[in-house]
């Protein structure tokens, strides 16, 4: 059976279309055994790697390409210099060795000589190579007695005994050894499909294409398989990549599109009809000690005018650490308080939650709200913390002071998202710390009106996201940036200590005389709280008996109860302890000004970002600060194949390490942690399933990212809405699967 089918045909005769393009979304409804050459077991096996049907198969794209013309030829090798070789198998020969180890000796030869190389300890090697097999294969001469030979070499076969693959460029698919599927039966399959479904359409504009200089889609999805050049494949990739951020893109500003004409939102006290309107954000900013940054007041002013429209804000507010967010937090409340609506600050930690309580109770102090039920016309701000460890009694009556309006705030943890929680008007949620919570969490208390209307929501991130990620990952809101510190902040000294750490100790002891605080913070054990608990009391311990002998030392770690956790926090805030030895916990948000140097052991388990995190609860006070990175990640050598592109573990964490020492700024530490890290984490959430991103990277893709942005929003603009019978329309359907999609589109 062909896999052009009819509908197709007819489908694109009556969009005018006189060529016999078929529309390459159509092959998702085309089963893998239709193609020749893939059986019932292949079938299984490529089900297993996550492709379904033709489309996926289609667009399982390389791994990476060999270039046959730039290869070098054996007699070209020179010792010591890492070359690839196109070669074919001679022979295979396992030894074993004592202590059970083995040695593979594999002889290639080319026109021009042939070659040695030996694989230790890989056993399969010599399966896996069978005479007459065409390999690639890279790595460094080394000279044994008279020969040259290869040690361990990377390895990539690209044709089974008695095919000959032709053409300069290879293309290397990603292995399944586990399937058995080769790179080899990938292209053949891939060729056939190719061949079967001739040309395809494009479901992109020509001026499109034009404008950002891009092929079409029939050149790029030959050329992606079976390119003519190195250069002809870069095009191809780009095309395909662009054509995956605009279907992200479109999806993003669509939904946007759709919220700001179709739902409903609050209009917080408009400057015409309420002529108090403002006043409490202008009464607590004269009440404060210090001037708001600039920033800080762009970013008030944008939330106020964003809140007056009767569309629901959608608003990220990204600032560095210690830029101040909190208080902008607190005024957009204000904002919502003045039209006598509610305000929820979702954060992500029970001692982020008592933190954020306590430094919203202080920031408001006597502030009060008009009220005309009361005899003085005015009543205080009311601000309530809700969190797992509510007593039930307390947080019963908190429930019904929510409902019937008594509450003006409530700070809490996911204890928030529980059913029971009702509002009687609640007009703004704001979430702290966003990348804890699922996408999905953020809408949840967005539906807790009664009403039809939609709060006004406002996410803050803890760290900064370098500018392509917002757009894709949060590309669906309005981006406000805190890009200033409070005046007066010096620069915190970030020192690297390998081994010796007495200087660290030093440094606290020094400071601690001077009337300072620091903290201590204890390194990532394993993912059990209870290990990290027990580490943290023997390093207190030791800290107490050793280095820090005669200092008042305290501990806080996830095991204790949240009684005990917040009667540390607060004995060190009051300056009881000078020294705070703790678990992560502190990570987020705690804020003691008087803290200025801070310690972290086992430095290179940690994150980026939770590395600037935890130097963030210093340097807050206009005191000169410290953070000592302590510990030497050590060396680790990954050996796979598909490691080889990619740094080890070890050289990852010293490089994040000395990028901590050379900068304070989050903006330039996000970019260098997701070109360090990989970009996973971040979009996860495109990842997964049918990925909607498989060959484009929100990192290292940027300037399409840019590109497809600029050009959804020209289409969006222009009126293009998702209509499932166009091409576009399909592919965003099928390609932006259901989980994506929730969060894609709800409202
Ligand atoms: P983050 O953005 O990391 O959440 P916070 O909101 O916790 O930062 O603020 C950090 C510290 O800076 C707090 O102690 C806060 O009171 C203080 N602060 C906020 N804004 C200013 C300002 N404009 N001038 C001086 N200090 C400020
Ligand atoms: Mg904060």
């Amino acid at each position: 059976m062909e896999l052009v089918d009819t509908a197709a045909l007819v489908d694109a005769s009556a969009q005018g279309q006189a060529d016999r393009d078929i529309r390459l979304i159509r092959l998702a409804f085309r089963d893998l055994e239709e193609v020749n050459g893939i059986g019932k077991k292949s079938a299984s096996a490529l089900r297993e790697m996550g492709i379904d049907n033709v489309y996926d198969l289609i667009s399982f794209y390389p791994r990476t390409y060999r270039d046959r013309s730039k290869s070098t030829t054996i007699d070209e090798l020179v010792e010591g210099h890492e070359t690839t070789i196109f070669a074919r198998v001679t022979s295979v020969e396992l030894q074993r060795l004592r202590n059970r180890r083995t040695l593979v000796k594999v002889e290639l030869a080319d026109e021009s000589g042939t070659i040695r190389c030996s694989f230790f300890n890989q056993p399969w090697r010599a399966k896996q190579l069978q005479p007459d097999c065409e390999v690639f294969v890279a790595g460094k001469p080394v000279r044994y007695k008279s020969w040259l030979t290869l040690s361990n070499p990377i390895v990539d076969i690209i044709g089974k005994p008695g095919s000959r693959r032709t053409g300069r460029v290879v293309a290397i698919y990603p292995q399944s050894d586990k399937a058995g599927i080769s790179t080899w039966d990938i292209e053949t399959w891939i060729r056939e499909i190719l061949r079967r479904t001739g040309e395809v359409s494009d479901p992109m504009p020509t001026t499109m294409l034009k404008r950002n200089k891009l092929v079409d889609r029939n050149f790029a999805i030959k050329n992606i398989h079976i390119p003519e050049s190195m250069d002809s494949c870069y095009l191809a990739k780009r095309r395909l990549i662009f054509d995956e951020m605009l279907r992200l893109q479109l999806c993003l500003m669509e939904r946007k599109d759709f919220l700001e004409k179709n739902v409903l939102g609050i209009a917080h006290a408009p400057e015409a009809s309420n002529p108090s309107s403002g006043r409490l954000v202008d009464k607590l900013i004269e009440t404060l000690s210090f001037d708001l940054t600039n920033a800080q007041l762009r970013a008030i002013n944008e939330i106020r005018a964003d809140m007056a429209r009767p569309i629901p804000m959608h608003r990220l507010v990204q600032g560095d650490v210690g830029s101040g967010k909190t208080l902008v937090a607190l005024c957009s409340m204000l904002v919502a308080a003045e039209g006598g609506h509610q305000g929820a600050l979702l954060v992500p930690t029970e001692i982020l939650a008592e933190q954020h309580f306590s430094a919203i109770r202080n920031l408001v102090g006597e502030l009060s709200m008009p009220d005309s039920q009361t005899l003085t016309g005015e009543r205080p701000y009311r601000i309530e913390l809700l969190t797992s460890s509510t007593k039930l009694s307390e947080r019963n009556k908190i429930l019904d002071h929510l409902k019937i309006g008594r509450i003006d705030c409530v700070v809490g943890t996911h204890s928030l998202l529980s059913e029971d929680v009702k509002f009687s008007s609640l007009g703004l949620v704001i979430v702290d710390e966003q990348h804890r919570f699922g996408v999905d969490q953020r809408d949840v208390l967005r539906s807790r009106r009664g009403d039809d209307l939609v709060p006004d929501l406002l996410v803050m991130t803890a760290t900064p996201i370098p500018r392509t990620v917002a757009m894709t990952v949060f590309g669906d809101l309005d981006t406000t940036i805190i890009d200033e510190l409070p005046p007066g902040r010096i620069p915190i000294e970030t020192i690297w200590l390998r081994d010796d750490e007495s200087a660290a100790w030093e440094r606290v002891r020094e400071q601690v005389e001077l009337g300072f605080q620091a903290y201590v913070v204890c390194p990532l054990v394993g993912e059990s709280s209870s290990i990290a608990a027990r580490a943290a009391r023997e390093e207190h311990y030791r800290l107490c008996n050793g280095p820090l002998k005669d200092i008042s030392v305290g501990l806080v770690h996830g095991q204790m109860a949240a009684r005990e956790k917040e009667a540390s926090m607060q004995a060190y805030r009051k300056g009881v302890y000078s020294v705070l030895v703790s678990t992560t916990v502190i990570e987020v948000g705690v804020d003691v000004p008087n803290a200025n140097v801070i310690v972290i052991e086992d430095a290179w388990r940690f994150g980026i970002a939770q590395l600037h995190q935890l130097r963030g609860r210093v340097g807050r006070g206009g005191e000169k600060s410290w953070c000592f990175l302590l510990g030497d990640p050590g060396s680790t050598k990954g050996s796979t194949l598909d490691q080889l592109d990619e740094l080890d573990e070890s050289s990852k964490a010293a490089m994040r390490l000395k990028a901590m020492c050379d900068t304070n700024d989050g903006f330039a530490l996000a970019e260098q942690d997701l070109l360090i890290r990989g970009e996973g984490s971040v979009t996860g959430s495109f990842q997964s399933g049918k990925s909607a991103l498989k060959l484009g990277s929100v990192i290292r893709d940027r300037q399409i990212v840019e590109q497809a942005r600029t050009a959804a929003q020209l289409m969006i603009s222009q009126g293009w809405r998702r209509d499932k019978d166009s091409e576009l329309g399909a592919e965003i359907d099928y390609l932006i699967e259901e989980a994506q999609a929730g969060f894609l589109t709800k409202g």
